[in-house]
């Protein structure tokens, strides 16, 4: 069994990380598992990797476990791929999500809806070097946007629907999201690493 720390305060990824994991010989322990507090750490990097190197290295000094860490974001076409790497950002300087979707609702009116959220996860204390993995998920942002929308939904989930799909990820059960996400993508490419240099 592989025990690997996630190095997250969100529990919407700890959740998925875990989810998507469960039938893997991996032990996924959170920071508060380990009592570790959480440490503002400043994602000021152009590209998600280096964000999640960041958030990685900031724990490396508490635990000797490896450390997983997860950067994302979601990108929409006709807003020059923003919010991208600050989609979390782009939420809080809108005082939430629900005024964020209003802003990108105003923002792509009668132009292209085509999105994809990106994850990059960077492997730590593993490997001599960092050993990185992405997914990538396409899909559209929703026609029309309902006047609230509930904030115990992941993020941007309310108003990303997959292709392929007709409902977004917040309608979509765990199982399909946790099937085809950015995430899960991700994900399988660490699990098809790990499994053929180390024999999960
Ligand atoms: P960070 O990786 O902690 O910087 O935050 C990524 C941000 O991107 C989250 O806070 C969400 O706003 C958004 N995001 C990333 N993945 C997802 C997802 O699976 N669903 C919804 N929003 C997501």
């Amino acid at each position: 069994m592989l025990t690997i720390v996630l190095a997250t305060h969100n529990n919407h990824k700890l959740e998925e990380v875990k989810n998507i994991l469960k039938n893997y010989p991996i032990q996924i322990l959170s920071l508060s598992d380990l009592k570790i507090e959480e440490i503002d750490v400043k994602e000021n990097k152009k590209i998600y990797k280096e964000n999640a190197l960041k958030k990685a290295k900031a724990y490396a000094k508490y635990t000797n476990y490896p450390i997983m860490s997860d950067d994302s974001g979601l990108e929409i076409e006709s807003m020059n791929f923003a919010p991208g790497i600050k989609s979390s950002r782009y939420a809080k300087l809108h005082h939430g999500y629900n005024n964020a979707f209003k802003s990108i609702f105003k923002k792509i009116e009668n132009k292209s809806r085509n999105a994809q959220f990106c994850c990059s996860i960077v492997l730590i204390n593993f490997n001599k070097e960092p050993l990185y993995f992405e997914g990538i998920c396409k899909g559209k942002i929703i026609d029309t946007l309902p006047n609230t929308i509930d904030e115990k939904y992941f993020g941007y989930d309310p108003i990303f629907v997959p292709f392929g799909y007709k409902n977004s990820f917040a309608k979509l059960s765990s199982k399909t999201k946790n099937k085809i996400s950015h995430r899960a993508r991700a994900l399988k490419n660490m699990i098809s690493y790990l499994d053929k240099h180390y024999h999960l």
